[in-house]
């Protein structure tokens, strides 16, 4: 693995860039693939609530299990985090996250040292499965999930039961296979469109909900299909999605329902970032795009091209390039940008 060979902690802001919850979490995977330690300053300091909140000390105690580290500062609202990495565990693992926190960021967590073992872990976690400001299940299945399975990444998904806040409840199974086999990845257009889906849910509330946003749905986008889905689980929810099927690419956009906002305006909110995606020549949106920069530095490097380049984006190659010997660049090109991550 190409990792700077520096034995000593990384020192770490947390309030540089974006500031969110992303620092942590990308501190703590590449922490365990590389060995090398980090203490985190200032965790979170950009959002309204500073400090670890109870999803985030999920992430660090789960972290803490599969590689047997040295925490110091693992408390709720803490600031500040000191993380030592032992051996990387493989196995079965189960982990409770006792609120709506996101299920899926545990695993974005979990999955890089994992999939760089040489025997499979299979892991369940409990908590939210469809939270705002986190990819849903749909987009980790339907979208993140194909698109690194490019890079020869296998994992094993399933929803078992929807967790929306904020009882959450939700369960998430997941099987992650050694990563065998590196195929470099450049998709740097996404190919002729193929089919357009869309899918709604209402989980505990009145299903005409989901029906509501499925007729936006059709009057906004050229569909090929729609469908309401029947989630299982405890909690209330309500969420809309869209699988854009290109030849090179399949890209998911989620919305989900919210007190005091009509069914319909959330699918109308939901077709316009569906009708801008459909009016430029990107792959990835802005999400996939800070998403899939750590698995082509751990892989082959590679090139695509991205809608946005966010602040999370900007903020994530900062975090990479200081744990990977790697070159992560942005360059924009024809109202879009090209992203290259050269090993
Ligand atoms: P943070 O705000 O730092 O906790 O990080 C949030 C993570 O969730 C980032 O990796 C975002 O790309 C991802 N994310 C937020 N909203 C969405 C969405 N609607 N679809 C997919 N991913 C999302």
């Amino acid at each position: 693995m190409n990792t700077q060979l520096k034995n000593q902690t990384i020192q770490i802001d947390g309030s540089q860039g974006e500031g969110g919850g992303q620092i942590l979490r990308t501190a703590l995977s590449l922490s365990m693939l590389t060995g090398i330690p980090f203490e985190l300053v200032n965790i979170r300091a950009g959002r309204k609530k500073p400090g670890l909140m109870r999803q985030h000390l999920v992430c660090v105690q789960a972290s803490q299990r599969i590689s047997n580290a040295i925490v110091e500062g693992a408390e709720l609202h803490s600031q500040k985090l000191y993380f030592q990495p032992q051996q990387v565990q493989t196995g079965k693992y189960d982990f409770q996250i006792g609120s709506a926190g996101s299920t899926i960021l545990v695993l974005q967590t979990l999955l890089p040292a994992l999939m760089m073992q040489n025997e499979a872990s299979q892991i369940t976690i409990h908590g939210g499965t469809h939270n705002p400001m986190a990819p849903t299940a749909d987009f980790i299945e339907h979208c993140f999930l194909p698109t690194i399975q490019q890079l020869g990444i296998q994992v094993d998904f399933e929803c078992k039961q929807a967790g929306f806040f904020p009882i959450g409840a939700g369960q998430i199974s997941v099987t992650i296979h050694p990563w065998t086999e590196k195929q470099k990845f450049s998709v740097l257009n996404k190919g002729k469109l193929l089919e357009i889906n869309a899918f709604a849910a209402a989980l505990n509330i009145q299903p005409n909900i989901a029906d509501r946003e499925l007729d936006v749905l059709k009057k906004k986008l050229n569909l090929t299909q729609c469908k309401r889905l029947n989630f299982q689980g405890i909690s209330q929810g309500n969420t809309a999605f869209v699988v854009l099927n290109y030849e090179h690419h399949q890209q998911v956009f989620s919305a989900l329902g919210e007190m005091k906002k009509s069914a319909e305006k959330v699918a109308h909110d939901l077709a316009k970032n569906v009708q801008s995606y459909l009016s430029i020549d990107a792959v990835g949106d802005e999400y996939l795009a800070d998403q899939l920069l750590l698995p082509l530095a751990l892989g082959q490097g590679g090139e695509f091209t991205a809608q946005v380049i966010s602040e999370h984006t900007k903020t994530q190659a900062d975090m990479i390039q200081k744990f990977l010997d790697c070159e992560i660049g942005f360059e924009l090109i024809h109202k879009m940008y090209k992203v290259n991550v050269k090993i």
